[in-house]
């Protein structure tokens, strides 16, 4: 796969259901990959990126910004306390807040920074005990909490149990942004970006179809 086969593939789901291409964010997941693979995408003149860790995210993106403009980039990997400040100076939007703990860390330095990159509140549609996210059952209180600290929240965001059909986990996650009002749904990733777009995806995370298989350390 390339970014240019995932661009046409996104285009095609999008004709296919009713979607508006502009609506839908391509965002290439480009953590662990090494830089060169990186830069080519860069060269395709793709300039949306999302990361899982602040401190990877931190080694790679400055230096990049000194040769190509307008560069977004979405933090999507689980944000500690400690990392935030440093989050927030780097990514335009962050996909996981996903406890109060972190709204309040976030709201008290947007305060502070006088700025604040747009949110996603990642919702643990699977209620899965291992995964981030707030419950569904807790979702409509904290998006709530969240609003009242006057935070800038772009939508939901989710990563569906492996092992089950992803529908159920996308559609419960539009169920819950339509009847908060959000309009923002971070969702589908190489496997089931297409699946996603069909339930309403604005902001796909896909890495491995476009950069190739991660090879860890
Ligand atoms: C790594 C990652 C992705 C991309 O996964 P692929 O299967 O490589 O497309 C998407 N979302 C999150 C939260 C991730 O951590």
């Amino acid at each position: 796969m390339s970014l240019s086969e995932i661009k046409q593939r996104l285009s095609k789901a999008c004709a296919t259901y009713g979607r508006n291409e502009s609506d839908v964010t391509l965002i290439a997941v480009s953590k662990v990959q090494p830089n060169e693979r990186v830069e080519e995408v860069l060269k395709e003149g793709h300039r949306v990126f999302g990361e899982n860790k602040v401190q990877e995210a931190a080694g790679k993106w400055p230096m990049f910004r000194e040769t190509y403009d307008g560069i977004e980039l979405h933090l999507i990997g689980p944000l500690q306390s400690n990392k935030a400040r440093q989050a927030m100076e780097l990514a335009q939007s962050i996909h996981t807040v996903d406890r109060p703990k972190i709204a309040i860390t976030i709201a008290r330095l947007a305060q502070e920074m006088g700025q604040c990159p747009e949110l996603f509140i990642q919702v643990n549609t699977g209620e899965e005990p291992q995964k981030a996210g707030i419950s569904p059952a807790e979702a409509d209180a904290f998006i709530k909490e969240c609003r009242d600290m006057d935070l800038p929240v772009r939508g939901l965001m989710c990563i569906p149990p492996v092992e089950e059909e992803a529908s159920l986990h996308f559609a419960l996650l539009r169920k819950i942004a339509e009847r908060n009002g959000l309009t923002g749904l971070s969702m589908g990733m190489s496997d089931d970006f297409e699946k996603a777009i069909s339930f309403g995806a604005t902001h796909v995370r896909v890495g491995s179809a476009i950069f190739g298989a991660r090879h860890y350390e």
